[in-house]
């Protein structure tokens, strides 16, 4: 991909997002855009910097550590893991990453929390909510949620923010739907349930279901072949 392209392609995401924003009556800056880079090199990661792009997602924890690497001199980048988390890479990800948003069981929460170096700020964290069961594995069940939600507030080093969700692909805007507000309607849940934790981030939102998403409440929107073309999927 050319510069041009990728700066075309990122005007072009930030038009749809404030379209759907517009759309669904809600503020300019009521969600934000997170450019999932993964698989794509750090100097395309540098050039959407310089174009603005503050908040990046990656899925995999050496690939991210390596482009962190080479990125070190960007100010202001904030990084978001977003990949499913096995229980030997929580102390990469505790040490050099700000959110994470694949939490989906205490023992994960548990070793973030401990592993986070006390020099840096708690670490920003959703949980994962499985919301079309029959297809994901990953991600706590909607039964479940409480308790976990539960097991992070209390923990000092890590900071409840709200919830994610990868759901199955649905072909028309009302099944999209119907998932995405579960999600919102458990993060009003949740927010009752614990007023002292600043649960503000619905993680939702894809290249195919971005509208729906900001229809039901969406803060974050994670796009990635959207901004920085296909990926080639023989790397993986
Ligand atoms: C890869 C990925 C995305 C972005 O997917 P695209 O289809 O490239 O837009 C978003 N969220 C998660 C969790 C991902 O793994």
């Amino acid at each position: 991909m050319t510069d041009t392209m990728l700066s075309e392609s990122l005007a072009s995401a930030r038009r749809r997002l404030a379209a759907a924003l517009s759309a669904a009556e809600r503020a300019p800056d009521a969600a934000r855009l997170l450019a999932v880079s993964k698989t794509k090199p750090a100097d395309m990661i540098r050039q959407a910097w310089q174009l603005g792009q503050r908040e990046f997602g990656e899925n995999y924890v050496q690939e991210a550590l390596e482009k962190q690497t080479e990125l070190a001199d960007l100010k202001g980048i904030v990084w978001h893991f977003i990949g499913p988390l096995q229980a030997n890479k929580t102390r990469a990800v505790a040490e050099h990453f700000d959110w994470v948003h694949s939490v989906d069981r205490d023992k994960i929460a548990r070793r973030l929390n401990d592993q986070r170096p006390e020099a840096l700020g708690p670490l920003e964290v959703c949980l994962q909510v499985n919301v079309s069961d029959e297809t994901s594995k990953s991600g706590v069940a909607f039964d479940e949620l409480e308790s976990l939600a539960q097991a992070v507030v209390s923990l000092p080093r890590l900071r409840l923010r709200g919830l994610m969700a990868i759901p199955a692909p649905a072909a028309t805007m009302a099944a999209q739907r119907a998932p995405l507000a579960r999600l919102r309607q458990a993060l009003e849940a949740l927010r009752k349930r614990f007023p002292e934790a600043p649960l503000d981030t619905l993680s939702m939102g894809m290249s195919d279901d971005l509208e729906a998403a900001i229809l039901e409440g969406a803060t974050l929107v994670r796009l990635g072949t959207a901004i920085f073309g296909a990926r080639d999927t023989s790397r993986r």
